[in-house]
């Protein structure tokens, strides 16, 4: 698939930077160490996409990943990081919402979560900002590896019908970076949020 021509433009401080450019968005989020920069590597393919090496200034930074011209994969912060400061995590807190209200082009926000960690306070505020915006969110629940199938599964069935409801715009999967699993089904979630 076209995700692997995906490579990095920029890292930008805030949103107000962010190019107005860059066609159709989708936002990969999620709480620190969830396993968001492997998913997007896994993704789209390369070994050294996004970095997996923690530094707190990258970190909190949003990146670029344009895909073509038209196409690009936003890499939010990762939320909850222990070493940045509490002022910088207040100010995501902030940044955040408003990056998700005001890029127009955003179409999708894939959510990552550790499949036993599901559903923690700040998955939470996403599912509720991005319901009160009608934004579609797919959410990963990866290292799925780290799960025997049964318990995984369930833990998919659990999130799913405890969502069902009240978020009617979202959906889950499991994946795994390490395995590779759910690969295909990423892709085919962003080929509807892309149009590919
Ligand atoms: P991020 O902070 O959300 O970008 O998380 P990383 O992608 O850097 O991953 C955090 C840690 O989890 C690293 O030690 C990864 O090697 C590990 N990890 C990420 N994805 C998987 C996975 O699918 N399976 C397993 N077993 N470990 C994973």
């Amino acid at each position: 698939p076209i995700y692997h021509r995906a490579h990095f433009l920029l890292s930008a401080p805030h949103i107000n930077v962010l190019p107005d450019d860059l066609g159709i968005e989708v936002a990969f989020a999620g709480r620190s160490n969830a396993g968001k920069s492997s998913a997007l590597n896994t993704i789209c393919n390369q070994k050294a996409l996004a970095r997996t090496s923690k530094t707190p200034g990258r970190t909190q930074q949003i990146n670029v990943f344009p895909i073509d011209d038209t196409h690009a994969l936003v890499d939010l912060p990762g939320y909850g990081y222990a070493k940045v400061p509490e002022a910088i995590k207040r100010q995501w807190q902030a940044a955040l919402p408003e990056y998700l209200s005001e890029r127009e082009q955003l179409r999708g926000v894939m959510l990552i979560m550790d499949v036993r960690h599901p559903l923690t306070e700040f998955d939470w505020h996403m599912l509720d900002w991005c319901r009160d915006l009608e934004l579609p969110l797919h959410i990963l629940l990866t290292k799925a590896d780290k799960l025997k199938r049964g318990p995984g599964m369930a833990t998919l069935q659990k999130v799913r019908s405890t969502l069902r409801n009240d978020y009617p715009h979202v959906s889950a999967q499991l994946f795994s970076s390490l395995k590779r699993t759910g690969i295909e089904e990423a892709h085919a979630q962003l080929d509807k949020w892309f149009g590919f």
